[in-house]
């Protein structure tokens, strides 16, 4: 059978590559493989759930402009699709005199970046934030916001139902092939389409190597959060200033709707992609929410959940930007692919999935 659209992967960006596709063409067919029984179950549902405001990028980078643009579009889908988003804040802050020069760069950074809604935080506003963190500068960015993902994959999934395109859940893409269309078998079938899109998150790179594109390798870095037992400061978030040596923007606090309070991600190498949280995780994770946060002890944490970042190589060289690979990239017609798609990549999905309609 031949289908206009295949897409590989029910995470954000397949979802929302989805849904671009069937704004632009009501009659298409639109057929998305998700190996998982559940949407949204991998990286998109195993994050911070953060609205990033575009501070850390390098400027003019994917991530800088997908993040503005992806943070402004979030408004959008959740007053169309009623998805819950909270527009809380956040401060960054620094603990000692080295952080505050790391902090001042920062700051400027999201200048030259153009990020709306950032201020230096005044003696009365860190005063206030000295019960929870050991804090001696700060700024505020008042456009970071927390989304509730599995909401947002709900209601996306809700109206992707609605609107025929058919979700295949629980149907791992096994082989492609590229003859005058698409060959896509998985688990159950075997479909051919005209157009493909590989949203497959930390397993595209091994999908596109069955295109015979090899220019990219994939590793993954896990990030494990924990559950806080007690009240904590819950208004707006709390990050440390990112340390340069990270893989990710260091322990920060976390909240959804309920108020309770996560600590995370940390970064750990992994070459396994699964969900197991190591025994030792709290012990490894609570020097650094101790140097960070005041008046935790080790007792009051108890393990939570992690997600894997899919990070990129390219020709062997660490690879930091989205990568969007369109036929000008790798001379494939009609096939589209969304490599590297770590933090913001839920920001910055919105901006992101819109070359599928230009
Ligand atoms: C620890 C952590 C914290 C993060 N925090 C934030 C944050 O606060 N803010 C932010 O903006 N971003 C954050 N991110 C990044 C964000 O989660 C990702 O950028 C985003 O979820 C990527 O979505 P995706 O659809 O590309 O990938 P995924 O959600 O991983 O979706 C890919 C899907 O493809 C499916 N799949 C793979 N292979 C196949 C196959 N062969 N056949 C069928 N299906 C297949 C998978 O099962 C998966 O469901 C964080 C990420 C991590 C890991």
């Amino acid at each position: 059978m031949l289908v206009d659209h295949i897409i590989i992967g029910g995470g954000i960006i397949g979802l929302l590559v989805a849904r671009e596709l069937r704004k632009k063409s009501q009659s298409s067919t639109i057929v998305l493989f998700e190996k998982s029984p559940f949407l949204g179950d991998m990286a998109t549902g195993r994050n911070s759930g953060v609205l990033h405001a575009g501070l850390y990028y390098p400027t003019n980078s994917l991530k800088h402009y997908h993040c503005l643009m992806g943070n402004h579009l979030w408004d959008e889908l959740s007053s169309e699709l009623d998805i819950y988003l909270n527009r809380c804040g956040k401060y960054v802050f620094a603990t000692n005199t080295k952080e505050k020069t790391i902090l001042s760069e920062l700051y400027k950074q999201a200048h030259k970046n153009k990020v709306p809604n950032i201020s230096q935080c005044g003696p009365a506003e860190i005063e206030a934030l000295q019960s929870f963190v050991n804090i001696e500068d700060a700024f505020f960015s008042k456009s970071t916001g927390v989304l509730d993902i599995a909401d947002a994959v709900k209601k996306l999934e809700l109206w992707l139902e609605k609107n025929d395109v058919h979700l295949l859940k629980g149907d791992q893409v096994l082989e492609i092939k590229k003859e005058k269309t698409f060959k896509v078998t998985t688990e159950k079938e075997s479909l051919t389409c005209e157009n493909l899109y590989n949203c497959a998150g930390g397993f595209a790179i091994d999908l596109r190597k069955k295109l015979g594109l090899d220019d990219f390798e994939s590793y993954w870095v896990k990030g494990n959060y924990v559950r806080l037992k007690k009240e904590f400061y819950n208004k707006s978030l709390l990050y440390p200033v990112p340390q340069p040596e990270l893989k990710g923007l260091g322990v920060h606090t976390v909240f959804g709707r309920d108020g309770i309070i996560y600590f995370g991600p940390d970064t750990e190498d992994t070459t396994e992609y699964d969900h197991k949280q190591s025994d030792q995780t709290i012990e490894k994770m609570y020097p650094v929410i101790k140097e960070q946060f005041k008046g935790i002890e080790i007792s009051d944490l108890e393990m939570a959940y992690c997600g894997i970042r899919p990070k990129i190589k390219k020709c062997g060289n660490v690879y930091s930007d989205f990568f969007i690979g369109t036929k000008e990239q790798h001379g494939i017609d009609n096939y589209l692919e969304f490599l590297g798609v770590e933090s913001p990549g839920l920001t910055a999905a919105p901006s992101l999935v819109k070359i599928v309609t230009q």
